[in-house]
């Protein structure tokens, strides 16, 4: 039987670049930048005062000047006139420019204006260059301020706009037809009986995929009907670039998928892997490449597998650089099961700076009530003598 590294490697072994598109960048929080970011002008781009006080030339302050003249008064946004005299100064805006002649700022704090005249204290010291950021010392124009392949978050949008990018070139998200099955299932805005269940791997899947940006999910469902499969899987087939289906791999007399598949030209990569929940999952690509997941119908497994293979082969696909794998110490002992890895819910908390993870108490892999009790879960490899555990959040 597969094991889980073996399943990984062979699932991100399909994911191919995904193509680009150009999106405001008002849309872009989330996506994968797919460009290079670079300084369109030296940052800062003049010499710019980091502090609201006066602009004087150090050299008078170094031959014993504490009163200046006050030439002008400078707000952010203008182009100022040169220091008319060194022995004068000029009152002066946070963000504003330094005039030519100024080389140091006293902080208003330690001056006292008196009729046009600036008067400083004299217990202090006036280095030149003090409180001024200097022109082109964060960057010159030109540097890369941002390599392609992060995910934009917040600073990454504020640096884009910092150089005038209106639009930004993203991966393209992918096609992903998320496929339920099962005659048990009824749609959640209808009249459900007592040996019904509501669908509910649909939504799972359609919010992971959607909060991490990634996809652009369509929901579909069908019955363990064979030639009813045959017809929607194959028509989604043509049209996406991912399928998954939860439910219907496992060993069941109505446990179509598999045999569908192989009808439909999918070739079966693996079927079955050494961990629990999840053992029945099941992976292929289709002829076009396509790549398809079977996943087991139980809720926990599926959110599971798709949290643990699909978000990575996802991020594989839209060209977003390998995250770091986060890790937790065990907060209690685990009881092994021979050969096989467990994937366990974990309440996270922190001790002393260090993070730990606590099983959360499931009844099986139909409990999707106590994973909400739960952060995420560890990967628990009996094996392994590590004490510190890779730990998926719900939160991609
Ligand atoms: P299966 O893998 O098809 O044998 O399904 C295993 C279990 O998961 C059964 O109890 C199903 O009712 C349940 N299940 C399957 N699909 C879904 C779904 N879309 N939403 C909620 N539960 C499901
Ligand atoms: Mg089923």
């Amino acid at each position: 039987m597969t094991t889980v590294s073996q399943a990984q490697s062979i699932i991100l072994n399909q994911a191919k670049l995904n193509s680009i598109e150009i999106i405001p960048l008002l849309n872009a929080t989330g996506r994968i930048l797919r460009e290079d970011i670079c300084a369109d002008r030296p940052l800062p781009s003049f010499d710019k005062s980091t502090m609201d006080g006066i602009a004087i030339d150090a050299q008078a302050w170094a031959k014993g000047g504490r009163s200046f003249v006050i030439e002008a008064i400078i707000p952010a946004g203008v182009s100022p006139k040169p220091l008319k005299k060194p022995t004068g100064c000029v009152q002066i805006m946070t963000g504003a420019v330094l005039p030519k002649g100024c080389n140091a700022i006293i902080p208003i704090e330690r001056v006292t204006i008196e009729n046009g005249h600036a008067l400083v204290q004299g217990q202090q010291v006036v280095t030149q260059g003090q409180y001024i950021r200097p022109l082109g010392s964060d960057a010159k124009k030109g540097t890369v301020l941002l390599k392609q392949g992060v995910r934009l978050d917040a600073p990454h949008i504020a640096l884009a706009a910092s150089v005038g990018k209106s639009k930004l070139k993203v991966s393209k998200q992918v096609k992903v037809a998320v496929i339920s099955t099962g005659d048990e299932i009824v749609d959640i805005n209808s009249a459900v009986k007592a040996y019904q269940t509501r669908q509910s791997n649909s939504y799972a899947l359609n919010a992971l995929f959607n909060q991490s940006q990634l996809a652009q999910v369509q929901m579909h469902h069908v019955k363990d009907n064979e030639a009813h499969m045959l017809k929607v899987i194959g028509k989604l087939l043509t049209s996406c670039d991912v399928l998954v289906l939860s439910g219907g791999v496992s060993m069941g007399e109505f446990d179509y998928v598999p045999k569908v598949l192989k009808k439909l030209g999918v070739k079966e990569l693996f079927h079955k892997v050494m961990q629990k929940p999840g053992k029945p999952l099941w992976f292929g690509v289709g002829k076009k490449g396509q790549a398809v997941f079977g996943l087991p119908g139980n809720p926990v497994s599926t959110y599971v597998c798709a949290r643990r293979y699909i978000l990575a082969f996802l991020e594989k696909t839209l060209g977003l650089n390998p995250r770091a794998i986060v890790g937790a110490h065990l907060g209690q002992t685990i009881d092994p099961i021979k050969d096989l890895i467990q994937f366990i819910p974990v309440k996270i908390n922190y001790h002393n700076g260090s993070i730990y993870a606590y099983p959360v108490p499931t009844s099986g892999s139909g409990d999707f009530a106590s994973l909400v009790k739960a952060d995420g879960f560890i990967e628990y490899d009996s094996e392994s003598k590590t004490t510190f555990r890779p730990y998926f959040s719900w939160r991609a």
